[in-house]
């Protein structure tokens, strides 16, 4: 593809690499960032196959925003302030079409997020998306998962269960079965799952108040394991105050949809713990409408996550949350 590989880069994804701290962007042999003074580099990267992390038939546009905002969510999750993202593209061809709805797409989020394209790699092959993102944080303040303690409040953003519930409504009707009763809400759940929102204001906020934090990418009890593990804990989640949204409200099937909350992945919340002493500065915000957030249980001793229910009564869960390998 090389004959055509620098027209291609110019064409798609050479127009939007602007960022106060990009001193040089894509075109040159590598890019270059400033790191502000008193700040450090946070970076990860994440890599999407097609067939394997996205349908064969996903839109290019719908594959371009879940690959930015996905990782974009890891900074979130950090406390991180997006600097830049660099994006290795592997195409089995030149398909203008895919390319500029893949380009278009890319270039509205990377604005939205505030988050410049600074380089990357264009090769011939299966359909990959391999993109790094980097951002930067204070010295000291990033959100690790090893800092909760006993006695810290448990909380999370936005709500749950959503992206759970489109995966499940896609595959509902690739079987065509008979009209389920998530109708309604249809086109709010898909957004969810196509569309997450990073929590980039609130891991910001959270940098001074939080004792640990990450994003929920595979469900809420699979990930509050890896806080309560790094972290030499046990939690306890009151069920009945997860957080769901109006459609999930609506579904009739209420213990689906608490099942969905508490082990389905894909919503790329953040899940949080806030120290006793801090916890009525992140009351105070969430009351003035500065943090979406709701208390969901507390960090106690031992290593075990229990779920209890609205009368104190211990549940069951036998799903772990969706396990990759
Ligand atoms: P080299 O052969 O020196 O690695 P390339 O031809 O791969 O250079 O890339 C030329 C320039 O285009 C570099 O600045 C690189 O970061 C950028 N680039 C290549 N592919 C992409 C892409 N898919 N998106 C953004 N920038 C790209
Ligand atoms: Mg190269």
């Amino acid at each position: 593809m090389s004959l055509n590989e620098f027209s291609l880069i110019e064409k798609y994804f050479a127009h939007f690499g602007q960022g106060e701290s990009i001193v040089k962007g894509v075109g040159d042999d590598a890019a270059i960032l400033d790191i502000p003074k008193g700040n450090q580099l946070v970076t990860s990267v994440d890599t999407l196959v097609s067939g394997v992390h996205f349908p064969q038939d996903a839109e290019a546009g719908q594959i371009a925003r879940r690959a930015l905002r996905v990782n974009l969510s890891d900074l979130a999750a950090m406390g991180a302030k997006p600097l830049g993202f660099t994006l290795a593209l592997t195409i089995p061809g030149i398909k203008e079409d895919w390319l500029s709805a893949f380009s278009a797409a890319l270039a509205e989020d990377a604005l939205t997020f505030n988050c410049p394209l600074i380089g990357g790699d264009t090769t011939a092959g299966l359909l990959t998306i391999t993109l790094s993102v980097f951002g930067t944080v204070p010295d000291g303040q990033a959100l690790l998962r090893s800092g909760a303690q006993h006695g810290d409040h448990i909380y999370v953003t936005g709500h749950l269960g959503d992206a759970a519930a489109a995966l499940s409504l896609l595959k509902a009707s690739d079987i065509d079965e008979p009209k389920n009763q998530l109708r309604t809400g249809r086109e709010y759940l898909l957004n969810r799952f196509y569309q997450p929102t990073p929590r980039l204001p609130a891991g910001e906020k959270l940098r001074s108040l939080a004792s640990a934090a990450l994003d929920v990418s595979d469900g809420l009890l699979a990930d509050l394991g890896h806080i309560t593990r790094q972290s030499g804990v046990g939690a306890q989640i009151n069920v009945h105050r997860l957080p769901l949204s109006e459609t999930l409200k609506e579904f009739k099937d209420q213990q689906q949809a608490i099942q969905w909350a508490l082990t389905g992945g894909d919503d790329y919340e953040l899940c949080f713990t806030v120290p006793a002493k801090k916890n009525a500065i992140v009351e105070a915000m969430i009351s003035l409408g500065e943090l979406n957030a709701t208390e969901i249980g507390r960090i106690i001793e031992g290593n075990k996550i229990r779920c209890l229910g609205a009368d104190g009564e211990m549940l069951v869960f036998d799903e772990a949350g969706y396990q990759h390998f």
